[in-house]
């Protein structure tokens, strides 16, 4: 069992001669990370001249380099900052100049780039060295009793951990505090609710730079005493080599549960087409392997098509539990592990969460909640109810929510209401009849206002890629004098295959009210997407319309 409270280092004391990760160097045992982040740490300490609460940016590949680095901050009482490989020099340096970070680590790998960062914004650059993630391999565990390291216990209770970086989907990322105790929250709720093991082995392919990939792929598992195999970068053949056993090592083999965005399950998809779908055997053995080996295939980070839902079901025979959650928020809404799985609906509040759905009030008054609830030991309570299927504005309440956004005092203020809810500006409806709630899409982008009605582009979205001449849709408002804003499909059609806004028209006329069918219709061949799958509509608009 991990001990309750303090960093997630913390348990590397119990867990001592387990292997914690595997990267495509090595396996290290949690006893070598624990070691190897001690002592980096000394250094840390040194480098900033005995201070704490120093933040930090790093920049290392997925592998143990990360994982030792983040902790090697933690235990000498810093904030860490990740960065990732996948952002492009002006986020970096946006990012370290955002954060006023004196100190950049960084692997010999990234060294120019971080020297450039280093010079431009007057920072003292650590380069980790070489033999780091070798030696660190090569240590032998030690038993509990000689694990000592980091700082007295208090401190985590009362200091800030990380600070992660919005996605910037809606305007520039913002920097997001949270404290040791929030991640501890965060990652606790989710073990209990997904029933995490130390016997457990995840394959992590996800940045490590936001809430997806670090708290619930990473720290999770960490924090648990499980395995977690690392790949550099999500690659769908090299996955799925990963998820059927194939060529790894035997080790390797027993990947129990697998995390990802939508966009990674499209991917994998496309890829069984290309490779196994014809090879009748083939295609039973991979739902046979995946249903048997693998205990739990989670979606999320944006909307999870209820074609990819129904696809992936068809292939592996898994039911995708899609959860909702912010990094400023962690996770909020997760439907429930051992129960029925509902496509396009985002579950129910997870324990220790409180949710509210709640409307403003036109009169610029306070919002006016028409949905209370929240999860005491897997019963949803409701504090108010109002029956059909009530729509409003997602506010959370829960000790995993962030401190502060960085810097930005009066954000920090706007983004909460008097009563202390946080507002996560999505949309988000409750369901009477499935008892689950559905996201509707961001209340300043993804709710179109046309003649008078709501419309979530989400919800046609969903109706459109099930198209099957459709490979990848989004839709938007844009500005008209008549109608206040028209609505729009983006759309990546399958194959090359001829789309027109009549042929939409008319398919979409017996599955979404007739004022939600697009009027415009852009074909691009493709969408530009984040790191984390995510499409930004506001930039889109600017550049197609
Ligand atoms: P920024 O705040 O900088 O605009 P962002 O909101 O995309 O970027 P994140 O914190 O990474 O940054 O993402 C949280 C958002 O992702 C949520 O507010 C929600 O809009 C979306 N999201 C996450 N999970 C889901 C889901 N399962 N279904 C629909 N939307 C989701
Ligand atoms: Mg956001």
């Amino acid at each position: 069992t991990p001990l309750p409270g303090g960093p997630v280092f913390r348990n590397a004391q119990i867990f001592a001669d387990r292997v914690a990760l595997r990267d495509s160097i090595a396996s290290y045992t949690y006893g070598n990370i624990f070691m190897s982040a001690n002592e980096l740490s000394k250094e840390i300490t040194k480098l900033v001249n005995g201070r704490t609460n120093e933040r930090i940016v790093f920049l290392c590949p997925n592998d143990a380099n990360y994982v030792i680095s983040l902790w090697a901050i933690w235990m000498s009482g810093q904030i860490a900052v990740p960065l990732s490989p996948l952002h492009p020099k002006n986020i970096l340096l946006y990012y370290a100049n955002d954060t006023s970070s004196k100190l950049l680590i960084t692997t010999p790998h990234y060294a120019d780039l971080m020297h450039r960062v280093s010079r431009n914004t007057h920072s003292r650059l650590h380069i980790l060295d070489d033999k780091l993630k070798l030696n660190c391999a090569q240590k032998i565990a030690q038993t509990q009793r000689d694990l000592e390291g980091g700082r007295p216990l208090e401190f985590y209770d009362n200091n800030d951990a990380l600070i992660l970086y919005t996605s910037g989907t809606t305007g520039s990322p913002k920097g997001v505090v949270l404290s040791h105790k929030n991640l501890q929250c965060q990652i606790t709720t989710l073990l209990d609710a997904w029933k995490w093991t130390s016997n457990d082995v995840l394959l992590h392919t996800l940045p490590l730079h936001h809430v997806h990939g670090i708290v619930n792929a990473l720290l999770c598992p960490l924090y648990i005493g499980a395995k977690t195999i690392m790949l550099k970068k999500f690659n769908a053949n090299t996955v799925w080599s990963y998820l059927l056993g194939i060529g790894a090592k035997p080790d390797d083999r027993k990947i129990t549960v697998y995390m990802a965005v939508p966009t990674i399950y499209s991917k994998l998809i496309e890829e069984y087409k290309r490779v196994f779908k014809d090879d009748a055997k083939m295609v039973e053995y991979i739902r046979n392997t995946l249903k048997s080996k693998i205990r739990l295939m989670v979606s999320g980070s944006s909307p999870l098509p209820v074609t990819t839902y129904e696809k992936w079901l068809e292939i592996s025979g898994h039911r995708l539990l899609e959860r909702y959650g912010m990094t400023e928020t962690g996770m909020v809404l997760s439907n429930v592990y051992d129960s029925d799985r509902e496509p396009g609906y985002v579950g129910v509040p997870l324990p220790g969460v409180s949710v509210r759905l709640a409307e403003d009030d036109e009169k610029g008054g306070e919002m006016k909640s028409v949905i209370e609830c929240s999860n005491s030991d897997g019963a949803i309570v409701f504090k108010k109810y109002k029956s059909g299927n009530p729509k409003g504005e997602l506010l959370v309440k829960g000790d995993g929510i962030f401190q502060e956004y960085h810097n930005r005092p009066e954000a920090t203020r706007s983004e909460f209401t008097s009563d202390d809810w946080f507002k996560t500006g999505d949309m988000c409806e409750y369901s009477t009849e499935k008892k689950k709630f559905k996201m509707l899409g961001r209340k300043n982008v993804d709710i179109i206002k046309c003649g008078g009605y709501k419309i979530s582009a989400l919800e046609i979205e969903t109706h459109i890629l099930s198209h099957p001449d459709i490979k990848e849709c989004v839709v938007v408002g844009i500005d008209d004098e008549e109608w206040g804003q028209k609505v729009a499909a983006v759309v990546v059609p399958q194959n090359d295959k001829e789309i027109t806004l009549e042929s939409l028209s008319e398919w979409a006329e017996h599955k979404v009210p007739k004022y939600s069918i697009p009027t415009v219709l852009n074909i691009v061949s493709s969408l530009p997407r984040n790191s984390m799958g995510k499409v930004n509509k506001k930039e889109l608009i600017k550049t197609i319309f």
